[in-house]
């Protein structure tokens, strides 16, 4: 957006109020820089010259979880997460990049250095941590006690280097698909991953799975464009000119994120035509199950359910009915719908880390609805929610376990063998389970979903 057009975006809101009642910022906090109507007064100001552009008034503006719920409620359909993004660019032109833009930014972009943080957080989680004084010390550094406590346990390679373990060859496919691995999915927990490439090739399904680089939307959310962009490109590269009627993602942020390449890459003669192609292809993978009418598993899951929308795949992407289908075509899953169940977790990225207590604020009212339900397993479509909520039920003391929806979905495909629970194809090299109980439930095969 040029600034003309942030302008234009801005003047459209009549300061009716209605983000008050949905903002999961404002909920919290409870003053007027803190929800939409507030943070756009504060652009104007900027615009016309009456405030800064400096940190200090940009912080509510870096404040904002941008998880669209004003977006959706507005009723002047202003695109608060639109204006919020090009003031971060306007910051970043006039400021430069944010020290804790330029880290993060630093450390995704290049393999290396995040599998050197990713590493490092594992060591320290195995050795130093039970170390007392070092324990008297992450009450000190909240960001680095946050950090060690959503990673419990990290990988000890990353999943695209496994992925030929859990490929296989699939006879007479009906469908062919590049799996997106995200970065979350391959270092910090693979299971999500393993899951999906299963569930795929157990619907006939082949799948490949190209070197992929990071989405690009830490860099977006900090307005680095230029960088976002650079990530686009190196994806492109890998993914454009494959032989594949979808590329598959299982976190709803990356999805989201290739699914805007178009737009991003619009003004590249070079890769405008692959951006358009790519980003029609790319599907969340409880839609793309939907659509190709996935195989109705026979095996029971024998546990209670609930669901936790990403706000990148409800809002963002519309995609709310699948991940249910998929859940509900489970034998022997109690499925408990929760309240609020699109109201952000407090994730948004590295906003948990950047915004530690009042992300932790936001989680504890997930966390709440979550316990209400008294499910024994939350299901969600989002590597990166399933660390914030499976810190945020631990510190809580809410015994429900975290999985993605795909997990659970594999583990009723292995049960019509006769797995069980035990290590199988679709599960972490460790043999981590999502903890239900399965049996076989001998059934005649159905389809689910509705099909193309
Ligand atoms: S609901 Fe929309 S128009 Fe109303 S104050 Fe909020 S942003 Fe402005
Ligand atoms: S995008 Fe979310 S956090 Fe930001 S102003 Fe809108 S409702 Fe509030």
């Amino acid at each position: 957006m040029s600034l003309k057009a942030i302008y234009e975006e801005v003047a459209k809101c009549n300061r009716c109020g209605g983000c008050q009642a949905v903002c999961p910022t404002y909920a919290e906090t409870r003053v007027e820089w803190s929800v939409a109507r507030g943070r756009i007064a504060l652009v104007r100001a900027m615009i016309e010259g009456r405030l800064p552009v400096d940190p200090e008034t940009m912080a509510p503006i870096y404040e904002c979880l941008l998880c669209q719920k004003c977006v959706a409620a507005c009723p002047s359909g202003v695109r608060t997460d639109q204006i919020m993004l090009a003031a971060r660019e306007e910051l970043m032109k006039t400021q430069g990049k944010p020290a804790v833009a330029r880290a993060v930014v630093r450390v995704l972009r290049n393999p290396r250095p995040f599998n050197t943080v990713v590493t490092l957080l594992g060591y320290y989680a195995k050795t130093l941590r039970p170390v007392t004084i070092v324990t008297r010390l992450e009450r000190v550094a909240g960001v680095v006690a946050k950090a060690n406590r959503l990673v419990d346990r990290t990988e000890r390679r990353s999943l695209q280097s496994q992925a030929p373990r859990y490929l296989k060859a699939v006879d007479s496919p009906a469908h062919k698909v590049a799996y997106f691995i995200g970065c979350a999915t391959n270092r910090l927990n693979h299971a999500p991953g393993i899951a999906t490439i299963d569930v795929l090739q157990r619907n006939k399904v082949r799948v490949e799975v190209p070197e992929a680089v990071c989405c690009g939307l830490p860099a977006l959310a900090y307005g680095d464009k230029e960088t976002a962009k650079e990530m686009a490109r190196r994806n492109l590269d890998r993914f454009a000119g494959l032989d594949v009627e979808a590329v598959v993602s299982d976190c709803g942020s990356c999805t989201s994120t290739l699914a805007e390449y178009a737009g991003l890459l619009a003004d590249d003669p070079e890769y405008r035509a692959k951006a358009r192609a790519l980003s029609m292809k790319v599907r969340d993978i409880s839609k793309y199950l939907v659509e190709i009418g996935f195989a109705k598993p026979r095996g029971e899951v024998k546990t209670s359910v609930t669901y936790h929308d990403p706000c990148h795949l409800c809002r963002h992407l519309k995609v709310t009915a699948e991940p249910r289908a998929v859940l509900k075509s489970i034998p022997g899953l109690d499925f408990r719908e929760m309240k609020e169940a699109d109201a952000c977790c407090g994730a948004a990225g590295s906003y948990m880390l950047t915004h530690v207590q009042l992300s932790d604020e936001i989680l504890g009212r997930k966390v709440a609805h979550v316990a209400e339900t008294k499910a024994e397993i939350l299901a969600t479509g989002c590597p990166a929610c399933q660390l914030n909520l499976g810190y945020g039920l631990k510190k809580h003391g809410v015994p429900a376990k975290v999985v993605h929806a795909v997990e659970l979905l594999a583990q009723a495909y292995r049960a019509e063998e006769g797995a069980g629970t035990g290590p199988a194809s679709g599960e972490a090299e460790d043999g981590r389970t999502t903890g239900a109980r399965t049996t076989k439930a001998p059934e005649k095969r159905e389809v689910a979903g509705s099909g193309r």
